[in-house]
């Protein structure tokens, strides 16, 4: 994994590919798998920290659902609790629809997307093919000149600089529009043409 919250940057560029997009369903989806990790260190220490919701099958499944329950009902209230927004918009954009069940399942998508370059084994295919088979193509490129270990900390640094630049810029243009915690948790604040109207 790259640190988790690492996946944000990734997450709120896919919402500004389409404004139908629910940025906290992405946000969320893009985290989640990695909830499996402490899990299997406590409980399966004997297996991959990364394996079911790593997987195709596990994120598509429960991956998806669980980021979907977890959007839905614990998002708005710790968002909204933390970095005092308000509420409705909250529930608003954790509204359960087509494309909020999109955004969650695409969020969980966009986690593998990103792990895989840079993880030294993948349960991408799991459990059809075995996870210590699929070694992601940034470790490769290094492969040749470096240990698989070494390759898989180049890759992962590598990765994580990028996450933190985009980081920066996607906070930065934040910032100078104004409403910076808004736009970074619930989205882009809805344009009111009609108060305008009204000089309100
Ligand atoms: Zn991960």
């Amino acid at each position: 994994m790259p640190i988790t919250p690492l996946h944000y940057p990734f997450a709120y560029l896919i919402s500004k590919t389409n404004r139908k997009f629910s940025l906290p369903g992405l946000v969320v989806g893009s985290v989640i798998p990695d909830i499996e990790v402490p899990i299997m260190w406590v409980f399966f220490n004997n297996l991959p920290d990364h394996l079911f919701l790593h997987s195709l099958i596990g994120a598509m499944t429960v991956g998806t659902l669980l980021a979907i329950v977890v959007t839905r009902f614990l998002y708005p209230v710790i968002i909204s609790s933390t970095f005092n927004l308000p509420k409705e918009d909250l529930a608003e954009v954790c509204r359960i629809t087509p494309w909020f069940i999109a955004s969650c399942f695409i969020g969980v998508m966009s986690h593998l997307v990103l792990d895989y370059p840079m993880h030294w084994y993948n349960p991408i295919l799991w459990p059809w093919v075995n996870p210590f088979d699929v070694i992601g193509p940034l470790v490769l490129l290094f492969m040749p000149a470096f240990s698989i270990q070494t390759a898989f900390f180049i890759a992962r640094t590598l990765t994580h600089i990028a996450m933190i630049v985009l980081w920066i810029g996607i906070g930065y243009r934040m910032y100078s529009k104004g409403d910076l915690w808004y736009r970074h948790w619930v989205g882009d604040p809805p344009t009111e043409p009609a108060a305008l109207f009204n000089g309100e």
